[in-house]
């Protein structure tokens, strides 16, 4: 028998979620953004049930490449644009929508030969100050690119730094709003938080909204609001098996440096997990796990293989139970993986993306 671990794309769920943004976003369009492999959910695992989008948006050539192999002849945008000249050329041959954030990319394509012009989304930094041209220097970008034999379209892009917070949009929008002014285009603003919070917005005109998390299930704003909040289903689960169980002594020990101390007698599993398969060796004692879909905790230190959970609540547990790391049991009960990132200092993006290669993972 293959040991006991396994992750679970649940291609329902990444439906329901598309619809749920789509609801959230009237009559803009969705990108479903598809870096880091899907956000660890792998693409070509994930696609049938982002099929439905409207066009993938990623950073990596290589991914888009894979996102054409799947047979998609739609939009395809590139986040980040060209990372080099030669780089367009993989625009052209694939049909790629590419980022414009800085004025070495807009040298690259009036250096670049094409039959067919490419349609480019000239990005703003309205104050995150990672990609993009600064408002005063916006304008002019624009003129340099619509100059451009090698570009027909230009639609105008930004990224918020607070839509998943108090903070929020607020500042930003202004900044965005000002910079495009009377420029034509088509705009793209909205990440998860903002499609949820203000996709609905008139003010807040979005052509293309541009989710990610959510599309997975992960809320974009926890703790302030979970998934189901949201009205979001996780996209992936980790359940892996109880491999032991153990009957603990007051005072006895669990785990490498012994950080879990026993206040009573008490019944432990041991699960077949740990983190060389991604789960958060950050997460101490206390973070949530279901057992045969009931609700308990991990106990002491994540080992690369295995962690301890504490059976006191699942008493008919046993050798072969079915743990919950996060996502859904097979008795349907949901933990969210907002809250293991939370208990592991981190957020649920972070534990997506980093599902280990090892762990077998099916489509259902
Ligand atoms: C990753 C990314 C998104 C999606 O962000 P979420 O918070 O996952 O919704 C949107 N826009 C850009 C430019 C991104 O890089």
């Amino acid at each position: 028998m293959p040991r006991p671990i396994q992750a679970t794309i649940h291609t329902a769920a990444l439906r329901h979620n598309l619809a749920r943004l789509r609801a959230a976003a009237p009559g803009a369009r969705l990108w479903a953004i598809v870096k880091a492999n899907a956000y660890g959910h792998g693409i070509e695992r994930a696609y049938e049930g982002l099929r439905g989008a409207d066009g993938f948006a990623l950073l990596d050539l290589a991914e888009a490449e894979r996102v054409r192999a799947l047979g998609w002849r739609g939009p395809i945008l590139l986040l980040e644009g060209a990372f080099e000249p030669r780089d367009l050329e993989t625009c052209s041959r694939l049909n790629l929508w590419h980022a414009v954030h800085c004025e070495a990319q807009i040298d690259w394509l009036a250096m670049h030969k094409t039959h067919a012009p490419h349609r480019v989304f000239l990005k703003l930094n309205s104050g995150m100050n990672r990609l993009g041209f600064a408002p005063g220097r916006f304008r002019a970008a624009h003129a340099r690119l619509s100059a451009l034999p090698q570009v027909d379209e230009i639609a105008l892009m930004t990224h918020f730094a607070d839509a998943d917070d108090a903070k929020d949009i607020t500042a930003q929008w202004a900044v965005f709003e000002h910079a495009c002014d009377g420029l034509p285009g088509e705009r793209s603003v909205c990440n998860s938080a903002a499609t949820l919070r203000h996709g609905h917005e008139a003010a807040v005109r979005a052509d293309w909204v541009r989710p990610g998390i959510a599309v997975y299930g992960g809320s974009p704003d926890h703790p302030r609001h979970g998934a189901a909040h949201w009205g979001l289903q996780p996209a992936m689960s980790l359940n892996a098996g109880l491999i032991a169980v153990q009957q603990l002594a007051a005072g006895d020990t669990v785990g490498y440096g012994s950080t879990f101390s026993a206040p009573q007698p008490m019944r432990i599993g041991v699960v077949a997990c740990g983190y060389a398969d991604g789960y958060p060796r950050h997460a101490g004692t206390g973070t949530p796990v279901l057992v045969d879909g009931v609700r308990t905790r991990t106990l002491g230190r994540v080992s690369m293989d295995m962690l301890a959970v504490d059976l006191e609540p699942v008493p008919q547990a046993q050798v072969g139970s079915q743990v919950t790391l996060w996502g859904r049991s097979s008795q349907g009960a949901v933990l969210p993986i907002d809250e293991v990132a939370q208990a592991a200092g981190t957020i649920g993006y972070e534990l997506m993306c980093a599902l280990a290669l090892r762990v077998p993972v099916q489509v259902l």
